[in-house]
């Protein structure tokens, strides 16, 4: 990337802040007035709304080409299929492993903060639910029709397909290099399509923070600041130790090196509350900002954005615990490993869009014998806690993704 649109970058990035900073402030300031204002209620969030959807279609209008194009082009690039293998398998150990350990670090804030002690709710036990069939899920991830997966958005099985294509580019000699050819080129337009986009990114940041904050308000928060509480700070020490340690382990960079790369990812994160749509701006940070390649982060990336969701488990512990208290159901130790188990096959199989964690917080639930009815109890605050878990559900993708460049040889930026 040249000098130029690093310098671009970093204008944009304080953009996005500002965007965000003004948001949240207008959004409290005019939050109480909006139901008695004509003007408010009748035009100005309507058009904050507008503002904020147009933002959010364009981003996930990018996701499908530039995934299965840039995939492809670095499924090709890797060509070796041992190697490809050995990311692959690095890159699942990494997500289960920081999941599992953000899962412990909810459960255990969960016991310390104690939020639902006291609220006495009767509710009935949930029966537990029979999981569906592991080989089922593995099935799935099959496409028995690619543009019908395309077309769906279906990640994993536009990840499996594009890898076969990739690797078959390879195979096809100097045919299959041209094809190879052609898609990392409709990569690199859909890059610039991206930076296209990242400019309405104030805008739509400032729209979408300020309709939320003029939603919630301040008063709302209190009743459960205690769960939001816990799952912020979760969320913050999962970063800085997990996050933070893999980094100065292994990509021998300063913590503030990957925080400030991924900064405009986890802004996105935030307001989108969307893995899969802030995924053309992981991929934009990782690449220019730390300097992976394109071969390990189009594969990496979308993986995670599929897959891996620590902020989600992280999230489900907590819940969990905060469901239990509130219906004063005691969770034992074998309960709470129980919780870390589902709650990772939960992550996995949420999808990387607004609210899927809290549908999957049923599944962990009920599969310790929690009554479903505590998910109308986080319902309510749902949106600011998948704000949080949505940050380190990318951040932790990205993490994962310097990490991997970084092991298979590659110079990270400094
Ligand atoms: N919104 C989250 C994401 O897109 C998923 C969740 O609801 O936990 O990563």
């Amino acid at each position: 990337m040249s000098e130029n649109s690093s310098k671009k970058g970093i204008s944009l990035l304080w953009k996005i802040s500002i965007g965000f900073v003004l948001g949240i402030l207008f959004g409290f300031l005019v939050g109480p007035s909006v139901s008695g204002s004509p003007v408010l209620s009748g035009y100005v969030m309507p058009f904050l709304d507008f503002i904020g959807k147009v933002f959010l279609t364009l981003l996930k209008m990018l996701i499908v080409p530039l995934v299965f194009a840039s995939l492809v082009a670095g499924a090709a690039s890797i060509g070796d299929l041992k190697k490809l293998g050995r990311i692959g398998v690095k890159t699942l150990i990494l997500y289960f492993v920081t999941t599992a350990i953000a899962i412990v670090i909810g459960l255990a804030l969960g016991n310390l903060i104690n939020a639902g002690a006291g609220m006495n709710i009767e509710g009935l036990k949930a029966e537990a639910k029979a999981a569906k069939p592991m080989l089922e899920v593995f099935l799935n991830i099959f496409p028995s029709n690619p543009l019908d997966s395309m077309v769906k958005a279906n990640m994993l099985q536009i990840i499996v397909f594009a890898l076969f294509f990739g690797v078959a580019c390879v195979l096809a000699g100097e045919r299959g290099r041209k094809v190879a050819d052609f898609f990392e080129n409709i990569a690199e337009v859909m890059y610039a399509v991206t930076r296209i986009v990242m400019q309405m990114a104030p805008y739509g940041v400032f729209a979408l923070i300020a309709i939320t904050a003029a939603k919630y308000g301040l008063s709302i928060l209190a009743p459960f600041a205690k769960v939001i509480g816990a799952v912020y700070l979760g969320c913050i020490i999962h970063a800085l130790l997990v996050y933070s340690g893999m980094i100065s382990l292994f990509c021998k960079r300063s913590p503030l090196w990957y925080f400030k790369g991924v900064q405009n990812a986890a802004i996105t994160a935030f307001v989108t509350r969307s893995s899969a749509g802030t995924l053309p701006v992981t991929m934009e940070c990782v690449r220019d900002n730390l300097g992976v390649s394109e071969g390990v982060s189009s594969f990496v990336l979308p993986l995670g954005a599929t897959i891996n969701m620590d902020g989600t488990g992280l999230y489900q512990g907590i819940c969990a615990l905060f469901v239990a208290q509130a219906f004063n159901i005691p969770l034992t130790l074998e309960m709470q490993i129980s919780v870390v188990a589902t709650a990772t096959l939960a992550s996995i199989g949420t999808a990387g869009v607004p609210g899927a964690g809290l549908i999957m917080l049923t599944m962990v639930l009920t599969s310790v014998g929690l009554p479903i009815e505590g998910i109308a109890l986080v319902a309510g605050i749902d949106a600011i806690l998948d704000a949080a878990r949505t940050v380190l559900n990318i951040t932790g993708d990205a993490a994962v993704c310097a990490v991997i460049a970084s092991t298979e040889g590659e110079t990270l930026k400094s």
